[in-house]
């Protein structure tokens, strides 16, 4: 499988043709953005830990039935990934409140949602992706009733499979955001999942060990990557071996 041209370059993401149709390839940047791109930066290294991160979760999902995009690791910062007609959703699963549903409804932060509770956006740059509810997306057309209520019971098996796992290296999923893509008439889980894409907070101290570190100049953003990438990758209790 060789690498033909640029089909799509994302504010922090590239993906590329193949000579294969049905491969693409899905280089991680060391861009990163915030605020709809009003913040923008390049961090040398952070590509790395969020391809590292994605292709872990990817195929831990896979092990645990849930079926994604990811097919191998390419280099340290690519992985090659089935070709999907995405669907523009932006699917957010939250276990605790933060963020915008903080800002835009009386939520506290840090307020248990349980059930968890989820919020779908319309992925459109254009519209600043703003939030839909079921009728919309059928007017639409962005998904039939049976591929949304499939999409919602992924995204909850999603949040149990990763909850649980982060849990066991103290780390509280708060919230994550997954796109969903259709191949073969499949629905599968795209995109990436990384510390870009969730709210971590480490169970002990509260922290932050994700994205809001950048968005809110909450710390050294490499290193609660480098720190986050190894608890993730190790087995519980030997990160800092
Ligand atoms: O900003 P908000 O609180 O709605 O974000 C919820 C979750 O979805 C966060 O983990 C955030 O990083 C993620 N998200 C994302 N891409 C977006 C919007 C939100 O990965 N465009």
């Amino acid at each position: 499988m060789k690498q033909v041209d640029l089909l799509y370059s994302g504010k922090a993401k590239s993906v590329y043709r193949t000579d294969d149709p049905g491969v693409y390839i899905m280089k991680f940047r060391d861009d990163i953005t915030a605020f709809d791109g009003g913040k923008k930066d390049t961090l040398g290294g952070k590509g790395r830990y969020n391809a590292e991160v994605s292709s872990f979760f990817f195929r831990y999902l896979e092990e645990n039935g849930i079926k994604t995009h990811y097919l191998s690791s390419v280099d340290p910062t690519a992985i090659a990934v089935r070709s999907l007609t995405m669907i523009p959703l932006e699917v957010i699963v939250r276990n605790v409140a933060a963020g915008s549903i903080v800002r835009n409804y009386p939520f506290r932060e840090g307020e248990v949602l349980d059930p968890a509770v989820i919020v779908i956006d319309y992925k459109s740059d254009a519209h600043h992706d703003p939030m839909l509810n079921d009728d919309l997306i059928y007017a639409l057309g962005l998904a039939t009733p049976e591929e949304l209520d499939q999409i919602k019971a992924m995204a909850l098996a999603v949040n149990i499979v990763l909850s649980e796992y982060l849990a066991a290296r103290g780390i509280t999923l708060v919230d994550f955001k997954l796109e969903f893509g259709k191949t073969d008439g499949e629905i599968v889980v795209g995109d990436e999942i990384s510390m870009d894409s969730m709210r971590l907070w480490d169970k002990e101290t509260g922290a932050s060990l994700d994205k809001d570190v950048y968005r809110f100049n909450k710390g050294d953003v490499m290193e609660t990557y480098a720190g986050v990438a190894k608890r993730i990758l190790s087995p519980p209790g030997e990160e800092s071996a």
